[in-house]
């Protein structure tokens, strides 16, 4: 049958690790490929990535596979679309990927920095319509927060598609470029099967402000400032960037970049022109000490309040080149990502103790304004584009839900109006749209450090830890014999205890259970295991808790 059927493996009900599939007959083309960013329940994870067995069991491997991925296309620039690229790209059989010029050199940096082979390709939007498989698509340029962005247009055998992922309608962007609006319109014209749409401002009244506002808000504060100004935002955010050099130069500051991912967005985005930032301006981190503080504005990351930023060591005094001064002031030029808000309230908590001023984005808003399309610019899209369907992609399930009144509103009827969620299917024919297969997607953890996926065991560690600490045995066993030799070592952490008591009696258990099997050890994991389960035991009846017990043994 003449079908086409949509999925999305992420980006529904939580905003990031956007990635989605279009699939007809045995032919896949995707749609971005993000990283989703942990919330505070799950401890000391950073990242999330979008669950690909389903593209694992059905592509690979080859020969036998039932599919076959004939493409990925990117919107833009942001972690949320690109960051899983050197994660998911690895496991996947070889395909072609494009995007426009920013988003491609910033996807090849990510895959260069996790020595993956393959590279982007990068398209123009002016381009002509390219095609791959039974699939043909346009980029399409649009206003959001970072350079580049794009909507796509997706002509598929069965209709068409306006994938129109994170946008706003900014008339005054900082880069002059506004939204190709003729070209939504002219595309459009063809007809369209189906819009997706960004929501996640579905909840707010009008337009969202221009960018083009905040320069002089910052030349301003810049202007007031006494000591050194400092700005966190997200690396990828460009055009702020570059409000920010200009509101420098023009008060005679000299501009300082600190921290690994905005250094690297500095370099890629100037070398590729996107970027106004004249040699002399630039002060390397080490030079810092030849000028004047009142003459140095510093771009630094960790706007999250992620644990290892240089944002966050600044805050606590432990960046090593930097320190904050009382007559200093630390701008916030980012909005909390949903889930973050405790960890960067806490940042700002942090910074005012040591007595310099804060300006963060909830509370003052001339130093950020949203990326995203509010209620106008939303119907505006649905406007020109005109679709028979629309899905809401990009936003929780209340930006999801206002989108759907705001569509309702337009005249669309509730059924033509789909919400859904990360693995369901939805099937397009000619004749009619239905709710297809459920396809199972977990979260797939992985370390920001090591760049390790994790198992989910190690996430329940890390939740055991929190809530019930942790006790680290370290006890000799003679090899000889398997007896104890001495007394074990204890160490708690993350709870109370008399440690004299538990030490004795954990001794005189370990003494019983390893006094059972006599004779000259062969198996240390099965001794490790046994002092284990005893020491759990006994914390459990004395103590009622459950911490992670961590049995060390020291053959002697
Ligand atoms: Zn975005």
């Amino acid at each position: 049958m003449n079908q086409l059927s949509f999925i999305p493996l992420g980006g529904i009900g939580d905003v990031t690790k956007n990635m989605y599939l279009y699939e007809y007959n045995d032919q896949i083309l995707i749609v971005d490929c993000g990283l989703g960013f942990a919330d505070e329940t799950m401890l000391g994870v950073d990242l999330l990535l979008p669950d690909v067995s389903y593209l694992l069991k059905t592509c690979l491997p080859k020969g036998v596979a039932k599919k076959k991925i004939v493409g990925m296309l990117l919107t833009h620039g942001h972690e949320d679309h690109i960051g899983a690229l050197p994660f998911v790209l690895p496991q996947l059989s070889d395909f072609p990927i494009f995007a426009t010029p920013l988003t491609a050199a910033f996807a090849n940096e990510k895959l260069k920095d996790f020595n993956a082979k393959k590279r982007v390709e990068t398209v123009n939007s002016n381009d002509n319509e390219k095609r791959i498989g039974s699939f043909s698509f346009s980029f399409i340029p649009v206003t959001h927060s970072v350079p580049d962005t794009s909507h796509i247009f997706i002509k598929t055998p069965v209709g068409n598609f306006y994938h129109g992922s994170d946008f706003k309608f900014d008339e005054t962007p900082y880069d002059g470029k506004v939204s190709d609006y003729a070209k939504i319109a002219r595309v459009s014209s063809n007809g369209v099967m189906c819009l997706l749409s960004d929501c996640l401002g579905a909840e707010r009244k009008g337009k969202t402000p221009s960018e083009i506002s905040l320069t002089t808000n910052f030349i301003n504060e810049i202007r007031q400032c006494r000591g050194k100004f400092f700005v966190t935002t997200y690396s990828s955010n460009i055009s702020r960037l570059n409000q920010i050099i200009e509101a420098s130069e023009k008060n005679g500051r000299r501009v300082c970049f600190i921290g690994r991912s905005l250094i690297k967005a500095k370099d890629v985005a100037r070398r590729l022109g996107y970027l106004n930032l004249k040699k002399d301006m630039e002060v390397a981190i080490d030079s810092l000490g030849n000028y004047q503080e009142n003459k140095l504005t510093l771009i630094i990351a960790g706007s999250q309040g992620q644990e290892n930023s240089a944002m966050t060591r600044l805050a606590n005094g432990e960046h090593r080149e930097v320190k904050l001064g009382e007559e200093d002031v630390v701008v916030f030029s980012s909005d909390p990502i949903p889930g973050n808000e405790t960890s960067v309230y806490e940042l700002v908590d942090t910074i005012t103790r040591r007595g310099t001023k804060v300006i963060y984005a909830p509370v003052m808003r001339d130093f950020h304004v949203s990326g995203h399309a509010s209620m106008d610019e939303l119907e505006q899209l649905i406007k020109l584009v005109r679709p028979n369907k629309l899905i809401p992609i990009g936003g929780q399930f209340r930006h999801m839900f206002a989108y759907k009144k705001l569509a309702e509103r337009l005249g669309y009827k509730k059924s033509d109006i789909f919400l859904m969620e990360d693995g369901q299917e939805l099937l397009f024919s000619e004749k009619d749209i239905k709710y297809g297969r459920t396809i199972q997607v977990k979260n797939v953890y992985v370390d920001e450090m090591s760049g390790e996926e994790l198992e989910g065991f190690v996430l329940r560690d890390r939740q055991k830890l929190s809530e019930a600490g942790i006790i680290v045995i370290l006890a000799e066993v003679d090899s000889n014999n398997g007896q104890l030799v001495g007394n074990p070592d204890i160490i708690v952490r993350g709870f109370m205890y008399d440690v004299k008591r538990l030490s004795s009696r954990l001794t005189h258990d370990f003494r019983k259970t390893l006094g059972l099997r006599k004779g000259r050890v062969t198996n240390w994991i099965y001794v490790r295991k046994l002092i284990g389960e005893t020491a759990e035991r006994r914390i459990y009846k004395d103590l009622r808790r459950r911490p992670l017990v961590l049995p060390v043994v020291i053959e002697v």
